[in-house]
């Protein structure tokens, strides 16, 4: 089954295996547990550093991903999230990334953040 979701605590308990999706394209495969406890890509964790759990301050304001999609008709020719990564090098912004294996069975759209 094919489950399409937001919400990251929904999908951190049906799914076996989670593909993580930025302007179209998958950036992020796995197994959930992989995904969830040592995301690979940039938006992956920025989307999971969004997420408030029972140890988050309520002083402050929650963790957010600066920064919009870019519009379909405008798709940067590289990898489509590096207008709002922090990890960007000029490399990105030239051709899109392949999916790379991090791990047995997880891959990543970001071949600079797993090189380190
Ligand atoms: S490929 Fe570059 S811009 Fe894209 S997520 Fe990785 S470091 Fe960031």
């Amino acid at each position: 089954m094919l489950f399409i979701s937001h919400d990251l605590a929904v999908v951190s308990q049906v799914a076996a295996r989670v593909a993580v999706m930025y302007a179209g394209s998958v950036v992020e495969l796995g197994p959930r547990n992989e995904i969830f406890r040592s995301p690979a890509h940039p938006y992956t964790r920025g989307l999971l550093h969004s997420v408030p759990d029972l140890k988050t301050d309520r002083t402050h304001p929650l963790e957010t991903i600066e920064g919009t999609v870019p519009p379909l008709q405008a798709m940067p020719p590289g990898c489509a999230f590096e207008p709002r990564c922090a990890f960007r090098i000029l490399e990105c912004a030239r051709a899109l990334p392949p999916l790379v294996e991090v791990a047995p069975g997880h891959w990543a759209r970001c071949p600079v953040v797993n090189a380190k």
